[in-house]
């Protein structure tokens, strides 16, 4: 979506009705949670995803929690095993997100698990952002709605003054009751603590009747910020490839000829949108030495490079 003039809207039927629509046209909406405004962006769609990075400025793709307005809903896009069915029944709607297995047709973007094949998702308890996610219908990613780097707001005027000229629409919903962040655990295997939030770990494990891993548990393989690290293509990253050499397939960018192109015309959030799929795709087409054409390093190409370099490094 282009960006008109920011859109403020009032947290009622209305205004969430057109906050909805925004959302299905693959745009940008702040909203507020109880732990803090979200950016929220309609999780099945690859540019809008993207749009959310550029917003923000992240300098790399960390995959997103995506918000849904009930269990039920929930388990068209996961996995639940008991472990995660207690959780979500005691502690839901509420600041607690679980960390389950992705269902492969769940439909989600690629960006939003940065290519694992988990996600992470909440129950938000905000009256407002239950009642946009039930308008909506459909799976919303949403960071904090801050510029990457910056306090998280807890405002509408917070949201205005970092975010106005980079999002669609705000909905107004008054201050947020400050939370902390919601508490993040995986349950893929023994129930693990990835980030210490809202939901007190105590709390947790007496739901659960047993102790959590924590996340430098040998036990507890993957921790919030290094986990996006551990998805890389199958073959070898060389990269500022101008053109591949013999036995390579070229990731192009801009106006080269290319096996698979990012973005033709050199859009960077066309290209970030296309980033983690067509890795993915260059494992299904057994591709074992991979070109990539250079990236400029600005905006989005900067998370476009951090992933790409990390996916270069030896392994
Ligand atoms: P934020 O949305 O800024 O509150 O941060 C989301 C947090 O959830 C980050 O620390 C992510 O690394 C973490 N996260 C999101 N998806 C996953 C996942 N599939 N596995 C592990 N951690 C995740
Ligand atoms: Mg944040």
């Amino acid at each position: 979506m282009t960006h008109a003039p920011l859109l403020i809207l009032p947290p009622d039927v209305d205004g969430v009705a057109r906050a909805a629509a925004v959302l299905r046209d693959g745009g940008l909406v702040s909203f507020p949670t109880e732990t803090v405004y979200g950016l929220g962006a309609d999780a099945r769609k690859d540019r809008a995803v993207a749009g959310i990075f550029a917003a923000k400025g992240r300098p790399s793709f960390n995959p997103l929690i995506v918000h849904l307005p009930d269990m039920a809903a929930a388990e068209k896009y996961c996995v639940f095993n008991d472990d995660a069915t207690r959780l979500a029944d005691a502690f839901w709607p509420g600041a607690l997100t679980l960390v389950l297995p992705l269902r492969p047709d769940a439909g989600i973007s690629r960006l939003v698990t940065a290519g694992l094949d988990t996600l992470a998702v909440r129950v938000p308890d905000h009256p407002v952002a239950q009642r946009l996610l039930r308008a909506f219908g459909g799976p919303v990613a949403a960071p904090s709605a801050n510029p990457s780097g910056r306090i998280s707001p807890t405002t509408a005027a917070h949201v205005s003054a970092g975010l106005g000229n980079k999002i669609n629409a705000l909905v107004d919903g008054g201050p947020c009751s400050v939370g902390l962040e919601s508490t993040i655990v995986s349950c893929v295997g023994r129930p693990a603590l990835l980030r210490a939030g809202g939901i007190p770990t105590e709390a947790l494990e007496t739901c659960l009747g047993a102790p959590l891993a924590l996340p430098d548990d040998p036990e507890t393989p993957q921790s919030p910020g290094q986990l996006a690290s551990h998805y890389a293509p199958l073959g070898t990253v060389r990269l500022n490839a101008t053109e591949a050499q013999s036995g390579e397939v070229l990731l192009g960018f801009g106006p080269v000829s290319a096996d698979l192109n990012l973005s033709p015309t050199g859009d960077l959030t066309e290209a970030a949108a296309k980033l983690f799929d067509y890795l993915h795709r260059l494992d299904l087409m057994g591709a074992t030495r991979i070109a990539v054409s250079p990236i400029p390093d600005r905006g989005l190409g900067r998370a476009i490079n951090d992933r790409l370099r990390r996916a270069a490094a030896p392994r």
